[in-house]
């Protein structure tokens, strides 16, 4: 007999515990959890209590104990010609001489470490093996520039960071070594080790006493058994930094026990991957998809997860099918900015390959257009699958699970991500009243009513009253039960679907990547030449979002060459403090910004215009001049 979706998504939320203390057996525990949900001390929930396991045997150890030769991790980059094929066996051999190195350099459990890699398996090792001594993890994206590497240093306050010489994206080389050491630099706290792996593709000065070589060192502690420690379910795993609606990026702490199970069943029921399979996610380490779906949860779930340095279309947009291909890649993970890319070059490179592993293909990040979902579902034949998540959920809240036994498979619908997922108590609520909007086609604030599921953020680090004051308190007035804000807008319809409308905050999407338009701000009115500025996310085909940016000069530049060498010096300045991801579009420079006559900044207002819309109720609007300004700007 099968089951509404519907009603077996009320059965995860009624019968919460005895739902999850079935999932929880999908991991191995030392010690089995005592209590399945702690929900005494809201907004904060406690899963698994105590519970002990290890997220890298689960993820490694238990699948190399079983099924030793079978493939783990495959790595290929089209940037430096190479690809490696590491069973399971051969990656806990890897993943123990990367911990016995950071044990050897005095990091322990609770200790953090930080780490700047490009996407080589040194990046998975060092992350897995963090896992296996209870070290905290902080992965920072590569492409991040040394301003923002700095304030995560003085975040996580690391004993040691592992980096490496280069990165590459394109052909060009990205130097690491020189942001990292500007970074520490500038950074308070400064890391008592930097373990560097030399890819030999930039050369880089050593600081001595701090700087240590990883090959050297894994030569040395090769084959040195280092065993997982057991961690209570709660204990922190890792950190991860996301942007938010202040300048100050937030550390995003995920636990052990509820991370491994949330994961395991997801990569069951929403992905319906199997083990001996291959997963394929075109993420990056520094994300919360790599996070989940390149390291942990194939590997949790047994699978081989192919890790890929490179760009869709280097050598040519047909790399990725060609990977399917070899690898007999059965699910693969991208997101929709990627697809746009890919659509921009011929068809016919999606048909060179055989695709006939491949069962889904499913794309998070940012909204899935309705032409550009459309496109992929034809050229590739599969089921193209939108799934809505965040960093915070670390997995997906969202979406269309096919694969969960007994239950009717959801269909998709172009536009919608689709239904909340099992463990998930999510609601509209009017942004105003905070009362639940049950009609359908209603726009309100995407929330979810306490306890979080499994998986989700536990806290942001160090920082309690940050994690109650930011996600919990935002919404006014919703009696019945704390609920932990999305700042998503969304609108049900009348089958259940949810839609996706926009940030409710300050936050913009460019290709999938989440800015605070807060930080930009605040690193261009850092130039001496610059008096005031306003960074808006404005609709661009490719990106999703680009920002753009308004600047108040302290002087108006007086040619249009002097215009353009300001805007120059501007983007350089973003470049090199937040990463080129951040850079605006285009800078444009007026004499005032538009602003209420209290003084708040009226971005929304700069957004409409810039996006060619009605900007809506003006009355507030102190000056109508500022916003006639930018109007003639933008028309030239
Ligand atoms: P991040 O934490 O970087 O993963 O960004 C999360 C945000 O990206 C969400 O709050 C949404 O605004 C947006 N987002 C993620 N996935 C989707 C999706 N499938 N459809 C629409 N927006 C999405």
């Amino acid at each position: 007999m099968t089951e509404t979706y519907a009603d077996f998504h009320r059965r995860s939320l009624t019968e919460r515990d005895a739902f999850w203390a079935e999932q929880a057996q999908r991991v191995d525990w030392q010690t089995p959890p005592q209590q399945i949900c702690d929900a005494s001390k809201p907004p904060f929930a406690r899963w698994f209590v105590g519970g002990t396991t290890n997220l890298c045997h689960n993820a490694v150890d238990r699948h190399a104990a079983s099924r030793p030769a079978d493939r783990a991790l495959i790595w290929v980059s089209t940037e430096v010609g190479q690809e490696r094929v590491y069973s399971f066996a051969e990656l806990q051999a890897e993943v123990e001489a990367m911990a016995a190195i950071l044990s050897a350099q005095g990091v322990s459990q609770g200790d953090r470490v930080l780490i700047y890699l490009p996407m080589i398996p040194e990046a998975a090792f060092a992350m897995l093996a963090c896992a296996r001594i209870g070290a905290i993890h902080s992965v920072v994206f590569g492409g991040f520039a040394s301003v923002s590497l700095a304030s995560r240093i003085d975040d996580a306050t690391p004993r040691l960071v592992i980096s490496a010489d280069a990165g590459s994206r394109a052909g060009k080389r990205l130097a690491y070594k020189p942001l990292l050491d500007e970074a520490i630099t500038l950074a308070a706290h400064k890391p008592a080790r930097v373990l560097m792996v030399d890819r030999g593709l930039a050369a880089f000065e050593r600081v001595a006493g701090r700087d240590l070589d990883y090959a050297e060192l894994r030569q040395r502690h090769w084959g040195q058994p280092v065993p997982c420690a057991w961690l209570e379910s709660n204990t922190p795993s890792y950190t991860l930094y996301t942007s938010g609606t202040t300048g100050t990026p937030k550390g995003v702490q995920r636990d052990v026990g509820g991370y491994a199970v949330a994961l395991a069943t997801s990569m069951d029921w929403i992905f319906g991957g199997k083990p001996g399979e291959t997963y394929f996610s075109t993420s990056d380490i520094g994300w919360v998809v790599g996070h989940s779906y390149i390291v942990y949860g194939p590997l949790i779930h047994g699978m081989a997860t192919l890790m890929y340095e490179g760009t869709p279309v280097n050598p040519d947009a047909a790399v990725w099918w060609s990977l399917v291909e070899k690898y007999r890649v059965t699910v693969m993970f991208s997101a929709p900015t990627a697809v746009r890319v890919l659509k921009k070059h011929d068809p016919a490179l999606l048909k060179r390959h055989d695709l006939s592993s491949l069962r889904a293909l499913f794309l998070a990040g940012e909204p899935l257009d309705e032409p550009t979902g459309r496109w992929i579902a034809e050229a590739l034949g599969v089921p193209i699958i939108d799934n809505y998540w965040q960093t915070e959920t670390g997995w997906p809240l969202l979406t269309v699970a096919h694969h969960i036994p007994g239950v009717e498979a959801v269909p998709t619908r172009f536009g919608s991500p689709g239904m909340p997922m099992y463990g998930y108590d999510v609601k509209l609520l009017d942004e105003n009243s905070g009362a639940e909007l049950a009609e359908p086609n209603q726009k309100g604030v995407l929330v979810i009513e306490h306890p979080l599921p499994p998986g989700a953020l536990q806290t942001v680090w160090g920082d309690d009253a940050r994690f109650v004051s930011t996600y919990w308190q935002s919404v006014p007035g919703h009696a019945r039960r704390p609920v932990y804000s999305t700042f998503d807008w969304g609108l049900r319809d009348a089958q259940g679907y949810t839609f996706i409308l926009g940030r409710t905050d300050d936050v913009i999407n460019v290709a999938g990547h989440r800015l605070g338009t807060r930080e930009i701000e605040e690193c261009i009115s850092g130039h001496p030449g610059v008096a005031e500025v306003a960074v808006v996310g404005v609709a661009d085909q490719l990106k999703g979002q680009v920002a753009l940016a308004f600047a108040v000069p302290r002087e108006l530049p007086a040619t249009s060459e002097a215009a353009l060498a300001l805007e120059g010096q501007i983007m350089k300045r973003v470049d090199e403090q937040l990463g080129a991801v951040a850079r605006p579009s285009r800078v444009l420079f007026v004499g005032l910004l538009p602003k209420t006559r209290s003084g708040k900044l009226l971005r929304r207002a700069l957004q409409a215009v810039a996006e060619g819309r009605d900007p809506g109720d003006l009355t507030t609007l102190d000056d109508p001049t500022a916003l006639a300004q930018v109007k003639t700007l933008l028309h030239k």
